[in-house]
C-alpha cells in the first residue's frame, strides 16, 4: 500500500476523544460505478459532495476517505472559522481582490452556520472574534501590516495593548494585538461529523477506505482501495497534500505536520485568571508561533510547531508546547495536558491552493495551508460548478495558484533553511 498516498496519525485526534462514539460508517468491499468519486472526506470533499448532488441529484455520488469522520484530519485543527482572509493574505495594495475575497469567505461561512442551525450540528459554533497578538518586534511588523490592510478594507477592529490583552486573556506575554469581530470559533471534530450526517442520501460515504492509486482506462477513472476497486466518470481529489500521492500537484505541495494540545478542564480559580471572555482564540502574528484557545468547557488549547512531511515524536512536542503555554500563563503553575495530536496541512510555497482541472474528468483542489476549513469549504463547491461547466468567479486572480517548489533533496534543505531563518526572526512568537 502506498502510505504517501494518504495520512496515518500516531497520536488520536484530541476534539474527537470529548465526544461520544458514534456509529461507524462502512468500508467500501465491493468493487463500485459512479457518476463522481471524490477522494477525502474533508471540509472539501463534503462541500463537493453537497454541491455536486445538488446540481445533479440523480447521480450517484461516493466519498472515500482512509480515516474515520472527526477522526481523521479535518477533526484536528484549531476551530477558528475566519470570516475573512488570514493575516498573512492581507495586503492593503490590494483591497479589490482581497475584498472579492471576503465576501466569498463571508457568504461560505454564512452557509456553514446555516448548515450547523438546520442540522442542530452541536459543535460550540460561536462568533467570538479573534485576538491576533505579537511578542516581539518581527509580530508586531506583522500586526502594523494586518492593521493597514483592515483600515483599508474599512473592516472594524480595536487595537489592545499589553494591559488590554491581559484584561482579556489573562496573559502578559504579548506587547500589542488586534481584535477583529470576523471569526467563528467551533469544535472541529464534531463540526466535520454534523457535516457529514447532512449529507443527501445520494451520497454515499466510506471510512477506512484510502485510495492507494488512481487510473484511467478507457476515458473512465479507476480508484484502487485496499478492497474494491471503483469506476467513476469524474474524480475529484479532496485529499489535501495527500493528492501527490495519487499523481496530482507533486512539484507543489508537501504535507506539514503541526500539533496541537488541549489541558484538562482548569479549576475555577484558574479560570477566574484567564480574561474577560469564557471562550477566546488568538492566532500567531507570525507564521511560526502558536495559536491559542480558551473552550468553551474551560481548557486551554495551544498550537504549535511544524514537521516536513513526517509526525515528529509527539512526547517530545509535549514538552515543548507545555514550556510555551507555561510562558504565557505562569499562573498555571504547571502544564500537564489531557490530549495532544498532530495533523497535516497542505503545504503550497506561496500560500495559493492547487485548484482546477488537472486532467479531463479529474478535478483537484488542494493546499488551503492553515486556513482551509471555511476556504476548503468554499473551494470544493466551487470546483464541482466548475466541473459541470457554470461560470464561476476568476479563482486564479482571487487565490492564485500554488507555485512550483523544487524536487527532494532540494526541496527539504531549502524548508529546513527557511524555517531556521524564519524561526530566529518569529522567535518571540513561538
Ligand atoms: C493542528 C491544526 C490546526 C489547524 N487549525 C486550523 C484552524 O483553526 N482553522 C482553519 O481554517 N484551518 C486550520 N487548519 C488547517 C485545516 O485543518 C485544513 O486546511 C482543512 O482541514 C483542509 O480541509 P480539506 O478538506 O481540504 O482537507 P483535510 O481536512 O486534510 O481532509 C482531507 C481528507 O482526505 C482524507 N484522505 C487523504 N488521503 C486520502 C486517500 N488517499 N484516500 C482517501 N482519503 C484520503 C483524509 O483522511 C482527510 O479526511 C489546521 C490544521 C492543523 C493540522
Amino acid at each position: 500500500m502506498h502510505r504517501s498516498a494518504f495520512p496515518a496519525y500516531h497520536s488520536s485526534c484530541g476534539w474527537n476523544a470529548l465526544l461520544p462514539k458514534r456509529r461507524e460508517i462502512p468500508v467500501l468491499i465491493n468493487d463500485t460505478l459512479c457518476d463522481v468519486a471524490i477522494v477525502g472526506a474533508g471540509y472539501t470533499g463534503l462541500a463537493a459532495a453537497r454541491q455536486w448532488s445538488l446540481r445533479a441529484p440523480d447521480d450517484r455520488v461516493l466519498v472515500l476517505d482512509a480515516s474515520e469522520i472527526g477522526e481523521g484530519n479535518p477533526g484536528r485543527n484549531s476551530g477558528f472559522l475566519l470570516e475573512i482572509a488570514l493575516a498573512n493574505d492581507a495586503d492593503a495594495l490590494q483591497i479589490e481582490r482581497m475584498q472579492d475575497c471576503n465576501r466569498l469567505i463571508g457568504e461560505t461561512m454564512q452557509e456553514i452556520r446555516d448548515t450547523v442551525q438546520r442540522g442542530g450540528i452541536d459543535c460550540d459554533l460561536q462568533r467570538t472574534g479573534t485576538y491576533r497578538a505579537a511578542a516581539g518586534a518581527t509580530g508586531e511588523l506583522a500586526i502594523d501590516q494586518y492593521r493597514a490592510f483592515l483600515d483599508a478594507a474599512g473592516l472594524p477592529f480595536e487595537e489592545l495593548d499589553r494591559e488590554q490583552l491581559e484584561q482579556k486573556l489573562g496573559t502578559r506575554f504579548y506587547r500589542r494585538g488586534l481584535y477583529s469581530p470576523h471569526c467563528y470559533l467551533a469544535q472541529p471534530a464534531a463540526l466535520i461529523r454534523g457535516l457529514a450526517r447532512m449529507l443527501p442520501a445520494s451520497v454515499s460515504i466510506f471510512e477506512h477506505t484510502p485510495v492507494t492509486s488512481l487510473n484511467q482506462r478507457n476515458g473512465r477513472w479507476t480508484l484502487t482501495t485496499p478492497e474494491a476497486e471503483v469506476v467513476a466518470d469524474k474524480v475529484i481529489l479532496a485529499n489535501n497534500a495527500f493528492c501527490k500521492g495519487l499523481g496530482t500537484g507533486r512539484s507543489r505541495i508537501v504535507a506539514m505536520y503541526t500539533y496541537a494540545a488541549l489541558t484538562p478542564r482548569l479549576p475555577d480559580p484558574v479560570l477566574a485568571t484567564l480574561g474577560s471572555d469564557a471562550s477566546w482564540g488568538v492566532l500567531p502574528a507570525h507564521r511560526l508561533g502558536s495559536t491559542l484557545r480558551r473552550t468553551a468547557d474551560g481548557r486551554l488549547l495551544i498550537r504549535s510547531f511544524y514537521g516536513y512531511e513526517r509526525e515528529d515524536d509527539t512526547k517530545r512536542v509535549a514538552v515543548k508546547l507545555a514550556d510555551n503555554l507555561l510562558r504565557r500563563f505562569p499562573q498555571l503553575g504547571k502544564v500537564e495536558f489531557e490530549l495532544l495530536w498532530s495533523g497535516a496541512t497542505g503545504f503550497t510555497l506561496n500560500g495559493a491552493p492547487i485548484w482546477g482541472a488537472a486532467k479531463p474528468g479529474l478535478f483537484v483542489s488542494a493546499g488551503c495551508n492553515g486556513g482551509g476549513v471555511v476556504k476548503g469549504t468554499l473551494f470544493g463547491k466551487l470546483l464541482v460548478d466548475l466541473a459541470f461547466g457554470l461560470p464561476i468567479p476568476d479563482m486564479q486572480r482571487l487565490f492564485g495558484q500554488a507555485s512550483w517548489m523544487p524536487p527532494e533533496p532540494l526541496r527539504r534543505i531549502g524548508f529546513h533553511a527557511v524555517a531556521a531563518l524564519e524561526r530566529r526572526r518569529g522567535l518571540a512568537e513561538v
